[in-house]
């Protein structure tokens, strides 16, 4: 029986102490995208499994193997999303939203669900953010959504990213290249997994996203797409990579990305690392020209990334990266009596609706209890209230961090936290500017 107290298998809890990197990251991730022109869409958490299958594709891993799917009570075939993108072109083609300005632009935090192997960096539920274009097939969409990208790494200081690109073409470079494929995985028959075996009919270029060691090593020399793709999707390759060379911006061509799900056209890329252990992407993405016409939408080209919020959180970790200061509690007020309970209520309310993380003993605990409490919470600073304060209308504030006190009248209490902060503020300043 499932112990009550044990989260399921591939699952992760975020704590009140970490929650704060994740709203810096988050919130971060969303701003730039808006400089970028991308707006927040949000869709439900799980579709009819029959749109997974269109868009995914049905013989790829997510969808033969990963999908969380169930019967709900009205005997309807539903999955809980184990990407993005395919719900965001459901909403767009539905609500109408590319019969309006094109491009449109999107972008999304969601949690996905997906049943693999759990290991680090591989959950079970685990959560994106992502952004899509839709309605251009300019190489400068492609490029701008691949800088965007760039930017936020940029900007959280991840480092020793490297950024690898490939083009796999159009479905007529597709044909050409799934012959090719074809003929060169018959050779290996034998050796092939089981469900390589089942796809070297159906989609052989499955193969080379096969996460067995015995296909990996036979697909090492398989033909590759870029040798296969033709006059235009080059082209359209060479603009992406003139972009990117004109932001300065560095990348590799690995010519065996072909990413995992079935949709993509043309340009696919990753994010990786060597930082954090075998599951090194951190970002996939590319474009998907047939996907919106593939689940009943117009005929518009598409494109989008996702990156994994686990995985870059980790590689934050990993390379140093700095995140702002965890959020402290600036002052507590404690208090000795009745009277003096309620005037410290009184004055963290005031001090809260100024926009301070202030406290005061809500538990009924002693004077030396809520001191230690306050001590254990971090606090800036603190201050007792009793008989002789709540005369004299002044408290003995104190810095927790350098013992320092100061007699303060209530009506200066707002002021002087302002204050305190500030100095607390030009502190570590004055810090990064002697040791920068
Ligand atoms: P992988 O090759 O690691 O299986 P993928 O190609 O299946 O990745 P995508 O579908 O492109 O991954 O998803 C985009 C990003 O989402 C990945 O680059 C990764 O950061 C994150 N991601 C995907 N699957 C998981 C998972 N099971 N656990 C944690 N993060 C994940
Ligand atoms: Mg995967």
């Amino acid at each position: 029986m499932a112990l009550l107290t044990q989260a399921p298998k591939g699952t992760q809890d975020v704590l009140p102490r970490d929650s704060y990197k994740w709203q810096y990251v988050e919130g971060l991730a969303m701003e730039i995208a808006r400089l970028y022109g991308f707006q927040e869409m949000r869709v439900p958490t799980f579709e009819h499994t029959e749109l997974f299958n269109r868009s995914v594709g049905d013989t790829t891993d997510v969808v033969q193997k990963e999908m969380y799917t169930f019967l709900d009570k009205g005997n309807r075939s539903i999955t809980l999303r184990p990407e993005g993108t395919a719900g965001m072109a459901r909403a767009a083609v539905q609500n109408g939203l590319l019969n309006e300005a094109l491009p449109l632009k999107v972008s999304y935090l969601v949690s996905c669900f997906r049943y693999e192997k759990p290991q680090a960096g591989r959950l079970r539920e685990f959560h994106q953010f992502g952004a899509e274009v839709y309605g251009s097939d300019s190489p400068a969409c492609d490029a701008e959504v691949i800088a965007m990208v760039g930017e936020i790494f940029d900007t959280l200081g991840v480092r020793d990213l490297r950024l690898e690109l490939n083009s796999i073409g159009c479905p007529e470079c597709r044909a050409r290249y799934h012959k090719a494929l074809k003929e060169y995985f018959a050779a290996h028959m034998d050796e092939l997994c089981d469900t390589c075996r089942e796809r070297l009919e159906k989609n052989p270029m499955r193969i080379l996203d096969c996460k067995s060691p015995v296909c990996h090593k036979i697909a090492k020399d398989a033909p590759k797409v870029l040798d296969y793709i033709c006059e235009g999707c080059s082209a359209h390759f060479e603009g992406v990579k003139a972009r990117l060379d004109a932001l300065g911006m560095p990348y590799v061509v690995n010519p065996t990305i072909v990413r995992g799900l079935d949709y993509y056209t043309k340009t696919v890329f990753e994010f990786v690392t060597d930082q954090i252990g075998a599951q090194g992407t951190v970002c996939g993405g590319g474009r998907y020209d047939g996907l919106l016409a593939e689940i009943g939408g117009p005929k518009l080209p598409g494109i989008g990334f996702a990156m994994g919020i686990e995985r870059l959180l980790k590689v934050m970790d990993a390379c140093g990266a700095e995140f702002p200061e965890q959020p402290a509690c600036a002052i507590y007020i404690g208090s000795i009596g009745e009277a003096a309970s309620v005037k410290a209520f009184a004055l963290v309310n005031e001090l809260r609706e100024e926009g301070f993380w202030a406290e005061c003993d809500t538990m009924g605990r002693g004077v030396k209890a809520q001191m230690k409490y306050a001590d254990k919470l971090g606090c800036r600073l603190s201050c007792i209230l009793g008989d002789n304060e709540l005369e004299s209308g002044r408290a003995n504030v104190k810095n927790m961090r350098t013992g320092e006190t100061h007699e303060v009248a209530f009506d200066d209490l707002i002021d002087f936290v302002y204050d305190a902060q500030v100095a607390v503020l030009t502190e570590s300043i004055r810090e990064t500017e002697i040791n920068p």
